[in-house]
């Protein structure tokens, strides 16, 4: 398994080395749905392929976000593709910048509703790097976007870092916070197995409406009035993980990768793409840089901005 980060690189687009595939089913629809992977050539980015759809291209970018679904969800001409944030998100820290992903339904398979299953599909493939330079959106002035209390907010960095506060009127989520630089290792170890979780009330209504019909304890943590109803939690803090996971997977609908220190507080994907969208208007927020060869050390410990969000 190739693991640290392979930063003499990264200054190159990668994509995949071979195709590779795997089964799952939607969390919503609960049918059987088949995901390849292909490599693609440089500028090409993250592109989606519905093969039941006359092989529809929809490019993972802001522009065809669709809708918010308790999951991210993408469309174009009428057809959709739901639940793409834990694949992207994977895709992301591996650093795979084009790529072509097929599926034969409407939605990314579930999985074990983390992101552990993409990495090791995309490791089977292996990683080739590309001639072409890689560019990175630099942020270089603060950018947020709030509701009722609610925020994400982006500011300048060198490297990605994501902050993550959740706050739920839950026994077990009244307060988690996570802070980490996101490189390879530490979205593999850390970010990567966190599952996704909803709350047992919830999921009769979800029901009700026709989704979450493929939802299951064996791909969400689902939350009881005092506690967690099945297998035991990855990390005490799966939480707010998963919630950092979320918020990369979106970051992906950039188009291209950021240097900037992401803060969320309470927010969900409705801000995340916000964010998103408002970072590709505010074009003097920001320049393209080429990644420079020789990475930067590890980021400091302690960001100030967090400190300050965290009390
Ligand atoms: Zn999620």
């Amino acid at each position: 398994m190739n693991r640290g980060g392979d930063t003499d690189s990264m200054d190159k687009q990668r994509t995949l080395k071979e195709a590779t595939s795997c089964v799952g089913i939607g969390l919503h629809s609960g049918r059987k749905v088949s995901l390849a992977l292909r490599p693609a050539p440089a500028d090409t980015g993250i592109v989606f392929c519905r093969l039941d759809e006359n092989h529809l291209r929809i490019p993972a970018t802001v522009e065809y976000l669709s809708h918010i679904n308790h999951a991210t969800c993408l469309a174009r001409d009428g057809v959709r593709i739901e639940t793409v944030e834990h694949l992207l998100a994977a895709l992301c820290a591996l650093g795979i910048d084009n790529v072509f992903i097929d599926l034969d339904g409407p939605e990314v398979p579930i999985m074990d509703g983390s992101a552990a299953p993409f990495i090791y599909l995309i490791h089977e493939a292996g990683i080739r790097h590309l001639p072409a330079a890689r560019t990175v959106i630099k942020l270089t002035s603060p950018l947020t976007v709030s509701h009722e209390g609610r925020f994400v907010a982006a500011y300048p960095s060198d490297t990605l870092r994501l902050s993550y506060t959740i706050n739920f009127n839950h026994p077990l989520l009244r307060h988690q916070e996570y802070s980490t630089e996101i490189d390879e290792a530490n979205f593999i170890d850390e970010i990567a197995p966190a599952r996704t979780f909803g709350f047992l009330k919830d999921v009769e209504i979800m029901r009700q409406r026709g989704l979450a019909l493929g939802g299951s304890l064996d791909n969400a943590v689902v939350l009881g009035e005092t506690g967690v109803l099945n297998n035991p939690l990855r990390f005490p803090d799966e939480f707010v993980r998963h919630k950092v996971l979320d918020l990369l997977g979106d970051l992906v609908l950039l188009g291209k990768p950021i240097h900037a220190h992401v803060v969320a507080m309470r927010a969900g994907h409705e801000l995340h793409t916000q964010l998103v969208q408002s970072i590709l208007d505010s074009k003097d927020s920001w320049e393209l840089t080429t990644v420079p060869e020789t990475a930067p050390a590890a980021a400091e410990v302690a960001e100030p901005v967090f400190a300050r969000t965290a009390r």
